[in-house]
């Protein structure tokens, strides 16, 4: 057997792990544009920072592919997939037979169409040629100040770091707020405050209209409201786009991201997708959605991976989750934690001296969403709580409490929480 797997990252991982651990004979292709072996795309702002060297980012060994009896593709793109066929094409030339194939190509920086992106000093941050460059850039020329355009977890991520290489910046952010998709009103405010008291200078509902440039190099930019800043480095950071290009060509069925079922099968016969790519199932919101984090697209690919190789195990669905340091203090969005409205029981508490902030969202009963700032210690329990869906009315008034854990919570679920196969608490 045959199988074709599209690119190369946490995804590709949890599908050959899950894939090998029940077939050991078929024969997998990974293919991926990109020339690197899998590596962690989170800890490239900590290899831009300088807080990691470059070997800490292998996601996995280098004998990784051997040791799974992979043959990988690297620096070769995937031009068409043809389900009829069987086959997929790479910009190579290459024609490849497939009996199973799995899709995650991840998601596309999102960049919004200006004059002069293309000139030298602007970049995205999605990849590690991506860090490579802005790293050469900074020690090639003197950077007195950088934009970063985005203020969600991407461009909170290249802020941070940009600030440990002691880069002055100004972050433009076209919400009303940073973060806007994971935090609330008062979590984005005590953010933005912490980016302040270290000289980060945060502009929302503002964006980038012009780029300037010197000498064929970029040097500045205009805002919407007109006003004009000089610097030597842009970073987008606005997020990534689903990348279904490839499937929607091969007429698959695709929404924002491509349709699958829960075992991630996509609408054509041998064809998987997972990952950033797919819209998977979201256990909060009870419905199919893309979310794009990292343990999803391992989930994922680990469901395909079983399935490809025959054996169902279907996904239980994912939760949405965000986490990130801003300047150092450690930020999380778990869930439903940034709703709004009179279905929702809300319990808060916020310490501005200390930076610690915590917002708990139930509904009938249930715990369907949290936001953490500062201290984050009780994050995996939370998440046991939405995951598990469990009543706490019963425990509801220690909840936000500095000694709720796993002893306040009912027997029974503590039992099956120690026991049972939820071992992230
Ligand atoms: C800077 C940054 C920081 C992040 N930090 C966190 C974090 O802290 N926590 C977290 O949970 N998540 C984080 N994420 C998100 C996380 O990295 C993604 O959810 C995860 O990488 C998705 O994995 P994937 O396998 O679906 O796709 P990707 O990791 O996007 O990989 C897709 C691969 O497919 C390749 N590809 C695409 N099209 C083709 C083609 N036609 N032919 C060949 N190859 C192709 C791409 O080049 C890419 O290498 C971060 C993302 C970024 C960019």
């Amino acid at each position: 057997m045959q199988i074709i797997i599209i690119g190369n990252s946490a995804t590709a991982v949890g599908a050959i792990e899950s894939f090998r651990e029940y077939d050991q004979s078929a024969e997998i292709t990974v293919v991926s544009e990109e020339p690197h072996l899998i590596y962690s795309r989170p800890l490239l702002s900590h290899f831009l920072g300088k807080e990691i060297e470059r070997s800490r980012l292998a996601y996995r060994p280098s004998d990784f592919y051997v040791k799974h009896s992979i043959r990988p593709i690297l620096e070769d793109a995937v031009t068409a997939v043809e389900p009829e066929a069987h086959t997929i094409r790479t910009a190579s030339g290459l024609s490849l037979h497939y009996d199973k194939l799995l899709i995650c190509t991840g998601g596309t920086p999102i960049v919004p169409p200006l004059q002069g992106i293309d000139i030298p000093g602007i970049y995205t941050f999605t990849k590690l040629q991506d860090a490579l460059s802005i790293e050469r850039y900074i020690d090639d020329y003197p950077i007195s100040r950088a934009v970063v355009v985005g203020g969600g977890m991407i461009g909170i991520k290249a802020a941070n770091a940009l600030m440990k290489r002691g880069i002055p910046l100004t972050m433009v952010e076209l919400a009303p707020r940073i973060l806007s998709a994971a935090m609330d009103e008062a979590g984005s405010a005590m953010l933005t405050q912490i980016l302040a008291e270290h000289s980060v200078q945060v502009l929302t509902n503002n964006t980038v209209t012009s780029i300037h440039q010197s000498e064929g190099r970029f040097s500045g930019v205009t805002l919407r409201d007109g006003r004009e800043l000089g610097a030597e480095l842009l970073v987008f950071g606005i997020g990534v786009r689903p990348r279904v290009e490839l499937a929607k060509a091969a007429g698959l069925v695709v929404n924002k991201g491509i349709v699958v079922d829960k075992f991630m099968r996509a609408s054509a016969p041998d064809i998987y997708a997972a990952g950033d790519v797919a819209e998977a199932y979201d256990l909060v919101v009870d419905m199919n959605r893309t979310v794009a984090i990292w343990p999803n697209a391992y989930r994922q690919g680990a469901i395909a991976g079983a399935h490809m190789a025959g054996v169902d195990r279907a996904d239980i669905g994912g939760i949405a989750m965000n986490a990130v340091e801003v300047c150092g203090v450690p930020a999380m969005s778990i869930g439903n934690g940034n709703v709004t409205g009179s279905e929702y029981e809300v319990l808060s508490e916020i310490d501005e001296r200390s930076q610690n902030y915590k917002r708990l969202v139930l509904q009938n009963d249930r715990l369907v969403g949290a936001l953490l700032i500062g201290n984050i210690s009780r994050a995996g329990i939370y998440t046991g709580l939405i995951r598990h869906k469990l009543d706490v009315s019963s425990v509801r008034k220690n909840l936000l409490s500095e000694h709720f854990g796993l002893l306040s919570l009912p027997d029974q679920y503590r039992k099956h929480v120690v026991s049972g196969s939820s071992i992230e608490i």
